[in-house]
């Protein structure tokens, strides 16, 4: 196993200060990020996409782990420490400079399966993670997503119906894929540390129901969760045949959308699209 130096050194080495502007917050911690680099399973030879590695902690965990990493990273300062990371694993570490945002990410990891695992600042990984799991295709190309959060945004990813933390991002995660919260983490485990606790959320896609669209469920969610303390006759009024659809479906209309299970949700949209 490749002999590597203490993620401080490489930090101090690269002159790596931590932007906030950048949402830097790094793990230096090995034994928990090759905790976390075991929670998809074993990545021996498998594709894996990493955005934002940084000075490369959870990346180093993955290549130890026998992954092929494609890492995005859009701060030019840290990529030195990732190209000396690439020498002690060769040919098992391609970096792309570059704001993930931006990017294709099947395009880059060229039509191969790719598991996904990310440290990102809150805000990116909030707006990447509904670009994943928002596609008309499923199976996506992704094979799991293993996702740092805010705790709070971890818990309405995972969250179950009738709970005050079950909304849009849980039907969204949920409908067709299987969430789990796989490992809390502390503040005091970043430097510098955020100001709140983190979570990591673990998603693997699942079957996904019939004759569902994809944007017929959000417009559905989005009009339902907006007013989510109003009845569904009134938030649902301004999509049209939604309250046929209710009555088709036999859901009582004075119920509120957070007491209704992502079945009744998927069997709502389907009636919308007939
Ligand atoms: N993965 C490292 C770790 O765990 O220590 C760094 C985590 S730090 C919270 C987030 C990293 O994502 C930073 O290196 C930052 O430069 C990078 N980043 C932020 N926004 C990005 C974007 N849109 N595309 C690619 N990288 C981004």
């Amino acid at each position: 196993m490749a002999d590597l130096p203490p993620l401080r050194e490489v930090i101090a080495r690269h002159g790596l200060a931590a932007s906030k502007a950048l949402g830097q917050n790094f793990l230096l911690d090995e034994q928990l990020l090759a905790r976390i680099a075991a929670i998809p399973g074993d990545l021996t030879g498998k594709a894996v996409l990493e955005v934002g590695p940084g000075p490369g902690g959870l990346t180093r965990a993955l290549l130890r782990a026998g992954a092929r990493v494609t890492a995005i990273e859009m701060d030019r300062r840290c990529l030195p420490a990732l190209a000396d990371l690439g020498e002690a694993f060769p040919g098992r570490l391609r970096v792309i400079e570059g704001d993930a945002l931006k990017l294709d990410h099947d395009a880059v990891m060229a039509g191969e399966p790719y598991a996904v695992l990310s440290n990102l600042p809150y805000n990116v990984g909030t707006a990447l993670f509904v670009r994943w799991l928002g596609g008309e295709t499923w199976p996506p190309n992704w094979t799991s997503l293993t996702l740092m959060f805010q705790q709070e945004v971890a818990q309405r990813i995972v969250a179950a119906p009738d709970s005050s933390a079950y909304g849009r991002l849980a039907v969204l995660a949920q409908w067709r894929a299987e969430a789990r919260l796989a490992m809390k983490v502390h503040r005091s485990a970043f430097t510098p540390p955020p100001k709140v606790m983190s979570a990591i959320v673990h998603v693997e896609p699942a079957a996904m129901p019939d004759g569902v669209s994809v944007r017929v469920l959000e417009r559905l969610t989005e009009a339902a969760f907006g007013q989510r303390r109003k009845m569904l006759r009134q938030s649902l009024k301004g999509v049209p045949g939604a309250l046929d659809a209710l009555e088709a479906l036999g859901i009582d209309p004075q119920r509120r959308a957070e007491t209704l299970s992502f079945a009744d949700f998927t069997a709502l949209a389907r009636g919308l699209a007939s």
